[in-house]
């Protein structure tokens, strides 16, 4: 299995680190990907991810917005040559906590999309509330030659077919899809079939059931990948064959 968005490097591991990637290896996740959400915490997960030989994203968070200088290229690029580095995000428009203003957000979204196009380097979107905006950017940023992932996808079917039909974008499934009120979701899930999903833990955040509530750690990722199997109908095996080839055609892993 492949964690395809997760912040091993997070302050929350640094008791254990060496524990938490074990168990990871020892649940059978055999490549992560630690995503950053600022310069300053791009740089750490570089940093951290290299003795593990984790793969890295660099980015600015919608969150973090508001304290983007406005040359994003410039402050992104010197990390792009950096070991492990092989995609940008996570970057996107996050309108549910609004904690940057909306205008900084969809700025420092299409100076990242720019900067994976001229690099040729994949993207990890973070959305939420924000189909119309989000969509709108895409429109006139994004074009199907990209590799791009909205991750955390928690939408609807036709939110769904549209990023994938749309923009060719994957779908990251994380532990949301095991709460039991994802009904929605688990359709949406259905909709968009195993071809464009790929598996996620956004550790230590969002814990799938039957952990749910407790630090979420890359291991976790088996419980989603399992609710997913049986969601879609399909055998384990086979699912994390789809999923796994997925995440490497979208990172080159
Ligand atoms: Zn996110
Ligand atoms: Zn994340």
């Amino acid at each position: 299995m492949i964690d395809t968005h997760c912040h091993i490097h997070d302050k929350q591991f640094d008791a254990d680190r060496d524990e938490v990637v074990a168990r990871a290896f020892e649940a059978g996740v055999s490549c992560m990907l630690t995503i950053g959400e600022d310069v300053a915490d791009s740089r750490r997960a570089i940093e951290i991810a290299e003795p593990y030989e984790i793969s890295v994203a660099v980015g600015i968070h919608p969150h973090e917005a508001k304290n983007a200088l406005h040359d994003i290229a410039e402050e992104l690029t010197p990390l792009l040559d950096a070991p492990g580095v092989i995609a940008i995000g996570e970057t996107g428009l996050d309108y549910y906590y609004d904690h940057s203003p909306r205008d900084r957000q969809a700025a420092v979204l299409r100076a990242q999309i720019r900067l994976a196009r001229d690099r040729s380097l994949p993207v990890v979107f973070h959305h939420r509330d924000a189909f119309e905006d989000f969509t709108a950017i895409l429109r006139e940023e994004w074009s199907r030659t990209m590799r791009g992932v909205v991750h955390c996808f928690t939408g609807t079917a036709p939110q769904a077919r549209t990023f994938i039909d749309e923009f060719g974008l994957y779908l990251g499934i994380g532990g949301v899809l095991t709460f039991p009120n994802a009904d929605g979701l688990r359709q949406a899930v259905v909709a968009a079939g195993a071809q464009k999903l790929v598996l996620e833990t956004d550790c230590p955040y969002l814990a799938p059931v039957p952990v749910r509530g407790k630090r979420n750690e890359p291991s976790f990722v088996a419980h989603t990948a399992a609710k997913l199997s049986a969601t879609l109908g399909m055998h384990l095996d086979e699912l994390v064959g789809i999923t796994d080839e997925n995440a490497r055609r979208l990172f080159e892993l």
